[in-house]
């Protein structure tokens, strides 16, 4: 840093240059960098909007050939969040997606499933499950889509799936229903609500709970300790910052953070903490007994075809029948045919094509 700040000074005001750098790291840097004549101006650059990310997708979009009916403005809308390195990742998934599948250009097929894959990891095909664990992970996400479904604050279903992908068994991919500058109360109760739901199926479907809530137990923790400490959303502790003290700016608050506030504080934050997810967690119990049918019906559904969207997850819940899917989709048993027979035709040699989730 010392280097940088004697090659800044080194430059007289009127030759005319200008010294631009980035971080993402802001609450890291020392403030003699930050101080008047040195970096003057500070431009806090947010994640793209859905305009932003139709202009990034179309920059990175001209090293690839595009199929006629590809409309980038619709992947712009189907990716909220994502940062300008993610879609140019998905754009890149994309091509290669069409290569694979010997298509001459990428097409909107192609374009939602990089979205998938750079979203929520690649799908692990290969991984032999056990018929037991596949019954709980099946339960598991059923408690997570039919919640997703119901809880009116909560994202909206996208798809909901058993194929392994990235660490987990399962996914239920959400998405925003639009994008929000703040997250209400109801809505972050909503969340966690859904976050806990995968493992209340578990308790009450398969009367056995899993490892494989580790991560929503996590996040919905998360949500919960900043709900009580940081957004002042406790009735009981009021609105007030319980944080850390920041000794040292330069290492960053994860660093010999002081906490600045009493013993007994802390319990009580911790007793609050535990009545949110508590709550949560029972709510979640009661949604799924109410709809015990549909979460049951989804569970099988899942087992046998492996993926469903969110308008299958919907056709499920109106017609209460597994049957009403059968016309449009094939079961994993007919696919693993269907694929079979493929790779006879292409001989031994050739790369097997790619697994697909067929939720067309
Ligand atoms: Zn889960």
């Amino acid at each position: 840093m010392n280097a940088i700040l004697v090659e800044m000074d080194g430059f007289e005001t009127d030759e005319g240059i200008i010294i631009i750098a980035a971080t993402n790291r802001p609450d890291m840097l020392d403030p003699a960098l930050l101080r008047p004549g040195r970096f003057d101006k500070v431009i806090m650059v947010d994640l793209p909007d859905v305009k932003g990310r139709e202009g990034i997708l179309k920059v990175h979009a001209k090293k690839v050939r595009l199929a006629k009916d590809v409309d980038l403005s619709v992947i712009a809308k189907l990716t909220p969040m994502f940062s300008g390195a993610e879609l140019e990742a998905l754009i890149n998934e994309a091509a290669l997606i069409a290569v694979s599948r010997d298509k001459d250009a990428v097409d909107m097929e192609c374009l939602e499933e990089a979205r998938d894959k750079v979203k929520w990891g690649t799908q692990k095909k290969s991984r032999v499950m056990e018929e037991e664990d596949r019954r709980i992970i099946a339960y598991h996400e059923s408690g997570h889509a039919l919640a997703a479904y119901y809880l009116p604050d909560a994202d909206k279903l996208h798809k909901v799936t058993i194929i392994p992908r990235g660490m987990s068994g399962g996914a239920t991919m959400l998405q925003p229903k639009k994008e929000l500058l703040n997250l209400r109360r109801k809505r972050l109760l909503d969340d966690i609500t859904l976050m806990m739901a995968g493992r209340a199926a578990e308790e009450l479907f398969s009367n056995d709970v899993t490892t494989g809530a580790q991560n929503d137990i996590h996040r919905a923790t998360e949500i919960a300790r900043m709900m009580v400490t940081e957004w002042g959303m406790s009735d009981q502790l009021g609105p007030i910052k319980y944080g850390l003290v920041n000794q040292s700016m330069f290492l960053g608050a994860d660093f010999l953070g002081k906490r600045e506030f009493s013993e007994e504080t802390a319990r009580k934050i911790d007793e609050e903490v535990q009545k949110l997810i508590g709550s949560c967690y029972e709510r979640a119990k009661d949604l799924l007994r109410e709809h015990r049918d549909e979460v049951e019906l989804i569970a099988q559904s899942l087992m046998r075809y492996e993926a469903l969207s969110f308008e299958e997850v919907e056709t499920l819940i109106k017609t209460k029948d597994i049957e009403s899917l059968n016309t449009r989709k094939k079961s994993a048993e007919e696919r693993k045919n269907d694929k079979r027979r493929g790779d006879e035709r292409k001989g031994e040699n050739s790369p097997s094509p790619q697994h697909q989730s067929d939720n067309s």
